[in-house]
């Protein structure tokens, strides 16, 4: 996985207010691929939009036990769904301020209502969406 320029780490520190876009811890911070890239992975530094600021602890957990929610979240999105929509389309959870922004290219974001965001989501994602929904809702209130 080819590391973002240093312009795009800064702007993705800006935009995501120098926190953890899942748990708002300050750091230390990780520039977080959106698109989970295979072996080999891309050779194309990533655009703003393509990822997000997330704390070692939720980045590694992203690719485990918080995989779901990361899914969920749009902190991560399936491989095929930026070249088909756009990564910027894909609308983030932002966990400290509880609510739901789409990213744009030049580093700004803006807030999407939850119904949107489900609308946008099952279109892409289909039965898979309300699968994640259903058990995140069961590990919360497990
Ligand atoms: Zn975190």
């Amino acid at each position: 996985m080819t590391a973002p320029t240093a312009s795009v780490r800064l702007l993705t520190l800006d935009r995501d207010n120098d926190r953890c876009v899942a748990c708002g811890a300050r750091g230390p911070l990780e520039f977080q691929h959106r698109a989970a890239v295979g072996q080999g992975g891309s050779k194309i530094p990533p655009l703003v939009t393509e990822g997000l600021m997330l704390c070692s602890s939720c980045n590694a957990r992203a690719e485990a036990d918080l995989q779901t929610q990361a899914l969920f979240s749009g902190w991560k999105v399936r491989r095929w769904v930026p070249a088909r929509y756009g990564a910027d389309k894909v609308p983030v959870f932002y966990t400290p301020e509880l609510s739901w922004w789409r990213l744009t290219p030049d580093g700004e974001r803006y807030e999407v209502s939850a119904a949107k965001v489900a609308e946008f989501m099952e279109f892409v994602y289909g039965d898979e969406w309300a699968r994640w929904s259903a058990e995140l809702n069961r590990k919360r209130w497990a």
